[in-house]
């Protein structure tokens, strides 16, 4: 596969123009195409010499992602299959907002994680994106929109810290002064609990937002929806999210999926609180989105607003996030689960 130019910071792409024979100021033209203009095609780039332009498509691209299809709900989410140059497709999705918007970025052609309810891993794990990648789906969101998205989540299919260098390059070239500017503050990674990214995380010297996907207040009901509660449990888990807010000085906001009748009663709630208390952090209660794999619904809205009391009143912070997107098969993997068949 090509390189993806989106993937390279300026003074790789300095090194790649010299390499070519090219004074090294052809790389700044390159990453302001790329980066700042939003190009995606070498035809655009009027003031680079053809010469060069030749050289450098035997090995690199300027389009390593683009838009199969996208589907949305007027002023709602707009969600698009990306396609990747070896035919594999990944979603992004943007969520607008009255004062910002929003885009969720895939890192992996599907997932390994095999959460219960996540349509991600349904069909079937390919690989993790190049930086590149992930930055080329904010590009296509901000060409869509017409300008730079406001914030970057890093929750559309695949686990970030399975993928963690090509995450965090994207992270770095997404931040860049120079390119989009996207502030670190601005960026959120999100996890299933992977004790050494987190880790890992907390030395990088970057502020971005970190959430934990936990799902149930112990460890026995975690293990029955999340596989990885068995290689990282939940005690090491929240050990290493107790130093990393310590480390830090930043708090982690943990997601909860809440689901009818599974991780929803008054007695979860007490228990996670419990378990909660301990550093800085908040919850953010999301609704169950129906997926066909998963039986299961999401709580009464009154359920999960008694839910989110018991947290606040046993000191946690909580928010309660209506799910968005629903009637585009919301960020969970769905779009590519029907435009292919599960392979298991
Ligand atoms: N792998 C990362 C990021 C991707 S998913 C992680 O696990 O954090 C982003 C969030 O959506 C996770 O908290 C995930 O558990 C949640 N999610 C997945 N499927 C869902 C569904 N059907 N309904 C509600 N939330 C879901």
């Amino acid at each position: 596969m090509k390189t993806a130019l989106q993937g390279l910071f300026p003074e790789e792409l300095k090194a790649l123009c010299q390499s070519a024979g090219q004074p090294a100021f052809r790389g700044t033209q390159l990453w302001q195409w790329v980066q700042v203009q939003g190009a995606t095609d070498w035809a655009q780039m009027g003031n680079l010499p053809k010469a060069l332009k030749d050289a450098l498509a035997a090995t690199h691209t300027p389009e390593p992602a683009r838009i199969l299809t996208e589907s949305g709900e007027s002023g709602g989410t707009r969600k698009w299959l990306v396609g990747l140059d070896d035919g594999e497709s990944v979603e992004t999705v943007l969520i607008p907002a009255r004062d910002r918007n929003t885009v969720c970025v895939s890192t992996q052609v599907g997932c390994r994680m095999g959460c219960a309810f996540c349509a991600s891993a349904k069909c079937g794990f390919a690989r993790g994106l190049s930086a590149g990648e992930i930055v080329a789906q904010v590009h296509l969101v901000a060409a869509a929109l017409g300008k730079r998205p406001d914030n970057v989540v890093y929750m559309g299919m695949g686990e970030p810290f399975d993928n963690y260098d090509e995450v965090l390059k994207s992270v770095r070239l997404l931040n860049h002064p120079e390119g989009l500017n996207i502030g670190a503050r601005r960026i959120t990674l999100s996890t299933s609990g992977v004790v050494p990214g987190i880790r890992r995380l907390a030395g990088e010297g970057i502020q971005v937002e970190l959430s934990v996907s936990l799902h149930a207040p112990n460890p026995e009901l975690r293990r029955r929806i999340m596989p990885i509660e068995n290689k990282y449990p939940m005690d090491e888990l929240l050990r290493e999210c107790a130093d990393y807010t310590a480390k830090t000085k930043r708090h982690i906001t943990f997601e909860y999926t809440l689901v009818k009748g599974v991780n929803d009663s008054p007695r979860d709630a007490e228990e996670l609180a419990g378990r909660l208390r301990r550093f800085p952090c908040r919850v953010n209660l999301i609704p169950l989105s129906p997926v066909d794999e998963f039986k299961g619904e999401a709580p009464s809205r009154e359920a999960m607003e008694a839910f989110l009391r018991i947290l606040e009143n046993r000191g946690v912070e909580g928010t309660l996030r209506e799910s968005k997107g629903k009637g585009v098969d919301a960020a969970c993997g769905q779009l590519r689960r029907r435009s292919k068949p599960a392979s298991g």
